[in-house]
């Protein structure tokens, strides 16, 4: 690894030791100066970025993966090295939250490709606060800090997280965490490059909201501005801004034209706010859009999503004038092993797709500076005792045995949604209701027969919502669960605590409750009611709070781990208790009850099975 940066010329100067490296050069100024003389004029710096890679490490349908990724950058490396000049690889955040060898490493597999990549600097996105505090090896949300897993990812890395934006309530300054600070002073050839790193304005409003209490954003335009003044004070040649907020444009081949452009993306205000000159490029991101555009002279790069491509601006940087003479920006480049060899578009290779299929197409192995592609071994390596760790948790059993799958999508109930209420109201002292609503598209998977692992219990929810309490009287919850029902959505119903008679009235749905037995819920009873708590990771989670309520206490158990540890308590009574967990609450003996539900779903215009089949 420490061969493979080298190669690349890019070396680090904290702002401490870039005043050392100076007073050193005025001491010996004679080899330095006769070697400088020999250098050319104009330097290539070759920008690569990335972003929302989410936890995207390895390849989907022969499309993206780390290791690939890397042999793009293996080449343009040799290139530039060939040259004299250099690559600089940045990444713009949500780098860790998304995929399962990710996310239940919090991470670290990801770092550890990047380290070995030899990556220079990334910026945080919003998606990077959702692991909150570190987890134990048996991946439990452990107490204590709630930007734990975050800082920890800060301080494994070899290149620095950047937020100049960032800033600590405390102090009124920018957070500085080990390894976190606003900015950086890089030396690659010769030349000395500030990178800023900041991230959308509506970061802290996009992750859970107990993990980044006691920050806020500062305006991204000023802090750069602020940031970068600064770093050309100290002597920065160019300065790039590596961005968690960024644009969408549909045509890359005229970066001047931004007539496929959304013309009021957030990266594209930011770069015409900046004082003229100051800044030269910024590698973008959040939106999950692409980019190669010039704004204001600046060169903007954003490569979509999920490691399926990358960013380049090429800086071409004069040493006698310490200017950037001129710049070239690359279309987001396909990352993928097979290209058409007149297109040059990647050939994805799918499962589905035969052999014969791909030999039609007459794909090649796809070229990059003149040399084919190919997976860097390293990449691989360097992330393999990670994911072995991710393969060994996935695996543990949580004692218990399926005869039969429980699905997500019932009739009239969830029995999935029910069994996750189930597991939420025993877990909450004094809870008389739990309720998931929208579980068919909550819960990501059906649990398959067969033994339960952590790894199945982890597909069907992903995430790390908290579990949160709500007081509802009889009348709240009754008006709550017939809106589901009257949304389509009876079928997608968590519950427990409670069986319900829905009712067709003329005035709409009405539902009946009663705990236990037939004994009658009133209007006016209050309720603790269970549910999992808000702001959702993915925008698609079950956010059960009808009524705008509070959100989930800092220290409130998290709902995947309720629900292991419901499944590791079980014991052999197994059989019974997964029945009563699961079994249907919502009953409609009334045959016009239910003609009347089905009158509404054709009104609706779609049928539930299809809403079901949406991918999301
Ligand atoms: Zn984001």
């Amino acid at each position: 690894m420490r061969s493979r940066r080298s190669a690349t010329t890019v070396r680090w100067i904290v702002p401490g030791i870039f005043v050392l490296a100076f007073l050193s050069v005025a001491r010996a100024p004679l080899p330095v100066l006769a070697a400088a003389s020999e250098q050319p004029s104009l330097v290539i710096l070759s920008i690569v970025g990335t972003s929302d890679l989410h936890g995207a490490a390895f390849p989907r349908g022969g499309l993206g993966g780390l290791p690939l990724l890397a042999g793009y950058v293996n080449n343009l490396r040799a290139a530039r090295a060939a040259d004299g000049g250099a690559v600089l690889l940045v990444d713009s955040g949500d780098t860790f939250q998304g995929d399962i060898e990710s996310n239940l490493s919090e991470g670290a597999l990801i770092v550890n490709a990047y380290n070995a990549m030899g990556y220079t600097a990334e910026s945080i996105g919003n998606h990077d606060f959702d692991f909150g505090s570190t987890d134990s090896p048996t991946a439990r949300q452990m107490p204590g800090d709630l930007r734990g897993a975050l800082k920890a990812r800060a301080a494994q890395a070899r290149y620095p997280f950047l937020a100049a934006n960032l800033i600590d309530d405390g102090t009124g300054r920018p957070v500085e965490w080990p390894n976190v600070r606003p900015s950086v002073v890089v030396n690659a050839a010769g030349v000395k490059i500030g990178i800023v790193g900041v991230m959308t304005i509506d970061a802290l409003r996009s992750t859970l909201a107990a993990n980044v209490q006691g920050l806020r954003i500062a305006p991204l335009a000023p802090a750069i501005a602020a940031e970068a003044s600064k770093l050309r004070a100290a002597g920065a040649e160019v300065v790039i801004v590596v961005s968690h907020a960024g644009g969408r444009c549909d045509r890359f081949d005229q970066p001047a034209d931004l007539s496929s452009c959304e013309s009021e993306s957030e990266i594209f205000q930011v770069a015409r706010s900046l004082p003229h000159g100051l800044v030269d490029g910024i590698a973008a991101g959040h939106s999950h859009g692409g980019l190669a555009h010039q704004v204001e002279g600046i060169g903007i790069i954003q490569p979509f999503s999920r490691g399926q491509s990358f960013g380049r601006v090429d800086l071409v940087f004069d040493r006698k004038t310490k200017r950037v003479a001129r710049m070239q920006l690359f279309a987001p480049r396909g990352i993928c092993a097979q290209q058409d060899p007149i297109t040059e578009n990647c050939v994805p290779t799918s499962a589905s797709a035969s052999a014969n299929a791909s030999a039609d197409r007459s794909a090649a192995p796809v070229k990059y500076e003149g040399r084919v592609v190919t997976p860097d071994p390293a990449i691989v390596q360097a992330m393999a005792p990670a994911r072995e760790r991710v393969r060994r948790l996935q695996a543990t059993t949580l004692g218990v045995s399926l005869d039969v799958p429980i699905r997500r999508a019932g009739d009239f109930g969830s029995p999935l949604g029910n069994l996750f209420a189930h597991a939420l109201r025993e877990a909450v002292p004094g809870a008389d209701v739990a309720v998931i609503n929208n579980a068919a598209r909550g819960l990501r998977a059906d649990l398959s027969d067969g033994p339960i692992t952590f790894g199945r219990l982890y597909d069907v929810f992903p995430f790390d919502n908290r579990v949160v309490k709500v007081t509802l009287t009889g009348a709240e919850l009754g008006r709550w669960l017939a809106i589901e029902i009257r949304e389509g959505r009876r079928n997608e119903l968590g519950i427990s605590g409670v069986g319900m008679r829905a009712t067709c009235l003329e005035g709409g749905i009405h539902i009946d409750l009663r705990r236990g037995v037939g004994q009658p819920i009133h209007d006016e009873d209050r309720l603790l009611v269970v549910t999992i708590g808000g702001p959702t990771l993915s925008g698609r989670v079950a956010s059960a709070v009808p009524l705008g309520g509070a959100g989930p206490a800092e220290n409130a158990p998290v709902v995947r781990e309720v629900v292991e540890d419901w499944f590791r308590g079980l014991g052999h009574l197994a059989n019974d208790q997964l029945d009563h967990a699961t079994q249907r609450r919502l009953e409609s003996a009334d045959p016009q009850t239910v003609a009347c539900v089905q009158a509404l779903d054709l009104l609706r215009g779609q049928s539930l099975l299809e809403e079901l089949d949406e991918r999301w």
